[in-house]
C-alpha cells in the first residue's frame, strides 16, 4: 500500500503560513494585492479564478479583479498591464489563461513586469531559473517539489525521471528537480522506449496530457509517483495522467487525483504574492 500524498493538507499548511506572513507585512504597514485579470467568460476560467480570489481572501491578500469582456483588443490589454506594472499598490499581476484567439497570449505575459509575475512565466523569470538566481517559479512545478519535501522525501542523489516537457509543467519541472540535486531525465513524445526510461525513476513526475495514460508497467516498485494530470472521465469524474488503481499497489507514495498536485497550484500561487517583497528589493 503506498502512502498517500494529501495535496490539500500540504496547500492548507502552506496557505496558512503565507496568512501569517501577509499579517506580519501588514503589521508593518505593508498590504500585499494580486491583480487578477480575465477576458472574456470561459466557465471553466472563471472557476479557476474565482477559486484564486477566495484562497486570496483566506491570506488577507487583496485581491483586484479586472473582468473584462470578450471583444477586448490586444492594445487595450497590454494597455490595463503597463498600467498595473507601475502602480504601487499592486504587487501581482496574473492573466488567466487561455485568452480569447484574437490577443496573442506571447506578447501578453511577456509585458508583465518579471517583479509581478506570479505565474512565473516570463521568459526572465524562465531565465533566472535555469541558472539558479531568485525569481518567481511556475506553481505547478513549485508544488510538487512541496509536496515530494514536505512529505518526508529527498531529491538529492534520487533518480527523477519528468514525463512531458511544456514550458509550463515538464521543463521548469526539471530544472526544479535539479536545483534539488536530483538526477533528472526529460522525457517526451520523440522518446524512445519510454517504460525503460520511466523504469528507473526513484522519483516519478508524469505530465503527458494523456488520461491514465502511467501504469504499473511503466514504474519501478518503490517509487514516488506525481500525478501533475486532470482529466474528467467517461463518468465526468476527475483522473489523472496515471492510472491510480494499477500503480497504488506498487508504489512507496502516489499523488491521488483529485487532491494531489490540482490544491497545490493555487497554494504556490498565494506563496508567489510574497515573492515580490523578495525580488524587488
Ligand atoms: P502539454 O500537452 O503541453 O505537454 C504534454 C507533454 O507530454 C509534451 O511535452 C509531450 O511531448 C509529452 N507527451 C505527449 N504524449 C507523449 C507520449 N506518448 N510519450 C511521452 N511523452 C508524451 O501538457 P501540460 O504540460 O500543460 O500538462 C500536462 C498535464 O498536467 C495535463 O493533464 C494538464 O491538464 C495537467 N496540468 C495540471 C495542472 C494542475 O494544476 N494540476 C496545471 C497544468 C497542467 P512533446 O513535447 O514531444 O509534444
Amino acid at each position: 500500500m503506498a502512502k498517500i500524498i494529501d495535496g490539500k493538507a500540504i496547500s492548507s499548511q502552506i496557505k496558512d503560513e503565507v496568512k501569517e506572513k501577509v499579517a506580519e507585512l501588514a503589521a508593518k504597514g505593508i498590504s500585499v494585492s494580486l491583480a487578477v485579470i480575465q477576458v472574456g467568460a470561459d466557465p471553466a476560467s472563471s472557476v479557476y479564478v474565482r477559486n484564486k480570489k477566495k484562497a486570496c481572501e483566506y491570506c488577507g491578500i487583496k485581491s483586484l479583479s479586472y473582468e473584462l469582456p470578450e471583444e477586448t483588443t490586444e492594445e487595450e490589454l497590454l494597455d490595463l498591464i503597463r498600467k498595473l506594472n507601475k502602480m504601487d499598490d499592486c504587487n501581482g499581476i496574473l492573466v488567466q489563461l487561455p485568452l480569447p484567439k484574437h490577443i496573442n497570449e506571447e506578447i501578453i505575459l511577456d509585458e508583465i513586469s518579471p517583479l509581478k509575475d506570479v505565474d512565473g512565466f516570463h521568459p526572465m523569470n524562465v531565465g533566472a531559473l535555469s541558472i539558479g538566481k531568485p525569481g518567481y517559479v511556475s506553481c505547478t512545478p513549485a508544488g510538487v517539489i512541496e509536496l515530494i519535501k514536505r512529505s518526508g522525501y529527498t531529491i538529492e542523489g534520487k533518480e527523477c525521471v519528468v514525463i512531458g516537457r511544456s514550458n509550463i509543467v515538464g521543463k521548469p519541472m526539471a530544472l526544479l528537480l535539479l536545483r534539488e540535486n536530483g538526477t533528472v531525465t526529460v522525457t517526451h513524445s520523440r522518446t524512445k522506449n519510454l517504460k525503460e526510461v520511466t523504469k528507473r525513476a526513484d522519483i516519478l513526475v508524469v505530465a503527458i496530457g494523456k488520461p491514465r495514460m502511467i501504469d504499473a508497467s511503466y514504474v519501478k516498485e518503490g517509487a514516488v509517483v506525481i500525478d501533475v494530470g486532470i482529466h474528467r472521465n467517461e463518468d465526468n469524474k476527475l483522473c489523472g495522467d496515471v492510472d491510480y488503481d494499477s500503480v497504488e499497489p506498487i508504489a512507496e507514495a502516489i499523488t491521488p487525483v483529485p487532491g494531489g498536485v490540482g490544491p497545490m497550484t493555487i497554494a504556490m500561487l498565494m506563496k508567489n504574492c510574497l515573492t515580490y517583497f523578495d525580488v524587488a528589493k
